[in-house]
């Protein structure tokens, strides 16, 4: 337990084990280093200028007030079409959907809504950062279940869901699944929707499906969102968000679609998290996004950059491995060195000049022997200079 002590208040911290995230210390490192940053996952570009104007518009137009609770109507509306074209499940706009600060205020509002104490949280590892501590802040205890790492056989981190089903209890509220997947690109096969299928047939078991990622996926392949599957869709929050599709991480526009008792329950929750999340960037979003290509063609966009960066790499010491989707491409980096993850990350910022995120911080106990892999976390939503400039750097690794 920690305390910390202030005159005489006194406060016992609800997340001691917590320091501030691996993105930031790596972006700040990368400054202070002047370091090329392919650490923490932003785009080194401009958004759209056609989308910037839309904002420029709403805000001269007047959209600067409290806008409607759940999120505005037009992009409500535009988001259920969405998902209605691409995945066959058409989401009530009035009473299944919702416009959140970000991907990560609809997964922690979700978590809160849902969790209670003593309830168990099935994660799979390695995961996105704000998960752990979302479900510590409401009480429940995570139940982290590592996927299968890399081998020779299979490049690619995988789920083992015989695992996933033998660790459900009557205590499991919720399982947290992640695909497209960050850190490692791993996407769901149809076979990954039938096991998520009979491990939750027949249980109160509800998921939350963070699917921030939905329109990078490569090689011609689908997203198999869980809205896809009704048996699951029955079940899910499917929580996307705007700043990977359009390049604005930093507007923090993100949505969850869900059945109406569950976004009744998160909207009780979210309300009073932010209340609603600024009308400007969602007018804009909602008439920007009505053009389906805007988000049809990341795939293509993001391919050019994933193949640049793993040519480059094989280039140099580190081993790319398979992407398959997101913009971050893993290297094995052990034909280097086999210092810790984390240790080799701050090296690479220090002596070589390229911020990377070890993929241990992903984990619940970074430093375990089991979380490392030798394997670190490069982004590629960069100029590709960006990434000319990085690769020459690394080839002298
Ligand atoms: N989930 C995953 C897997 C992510 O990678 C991120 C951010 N990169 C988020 C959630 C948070 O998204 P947002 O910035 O919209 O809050
Ligand atoms: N999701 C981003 C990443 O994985 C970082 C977001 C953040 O810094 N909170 O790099």
């Amino acid at each position: 337990m920690l305390t910390t002590t202030i005159h005489n208040m006194q406060i016992t911290s609800k997340l001691p084990e917590v320091g501030t995230t691996i993105f930031t210390i790596m972006s700040k490192l990368a400054v202070d280093y002047k370091a090329i940053n392919l650490g923490q996952g932003f785009p080194d570009f401009n958004a759209d200028q056609r989308l910037l104007n839309l904002v420029t518009q709403a805000m001269s137009d007047g959209f600067n007030q409290y806008p409607y609770m759940p999120g505005v109507a037009s992009l409500r509306q535009v988001i259920s079409d969405k998902v209605s074209a691409i995945y066959g499940h058409r989401y009530d706009p009035d009473t299944e959907v919702t416009v959140t600060s970000g991907a990560t205020e609809a997964i922690m509002s979700t978590v809160l809504a849902v969790v209670n104490t003593g309830d168990q949280v099935i994660v799979l590892e390695p995961c996105y950062d704000s998960y752990l501590p979302a479900i510590k802040l409401a009480g429940g205890q995570a139940v982290c279940i590592p996927m299968n790492p890399p081998t020779s056989d299979c490049q690619t981190f995988h789920v083992d869901w015989d695992r996933v089903r033998s660790s459900v209890t009557p205590r499991t509220k919720l399982i947290i699944v992640n695909f497209p997947h960050n850190p490692t690109g791993a996407i769901l096969t149809a076979e990954d929707l039938d096991a998520l299928e009979a491990i939750t047939q027949n249980t109160n078991i509800m998921l939350l499906s963070d699917e921030v990622y939905e329109h990078i996926v490569f090689d011609g392949k689908p997203h198999l969102s869980l809205a896809t599957r009704p048996e699951l869709a029955a079940r899910t929050f499917v929580i996307s968000s705007f700043g990977k599709t359009t390049h604005t991480t930093g507007w923090k526009i993100g949505y969850c679609c869900a059945p109406v008792a569950l976004t009744t329950e998160l909207r009780k929750v979210h309300q009073f998290v932010v209340f609603t999340v600024p009308s400007p960037f969602q007018v804009a979003l909602a008439a920007y996004t009505q053009d389906a290509s805007t988000y049809l063609n990341l795939p293509t966009f993001y391919q050019d950059k994933r193949d640049r960066l793993a040519t480059g790499l094989n280039q140099t010491r580190f081993k790319p491995l398979p992407n398959p989707s997101t913009f971050f491409m893993l290297a094995d980096y052990r034909a280097i060195s086999d210092m810790p993850e984390a240790d080799f990350s701050i090296w690479m910022t220090k002596e070589h000049g390229v911020t990377v995120i070890p993929v241990s911080a992903f984990y619940g106990n970074p430093d375990s022997v089991d979380s490392n892999h030798g394997i670190v976390r490069f982004c590629f939503a960069k100029q590709n200079r960006t990434l000319d400039a990085a690769i020459e750097r690394l080839m002298k690794v």
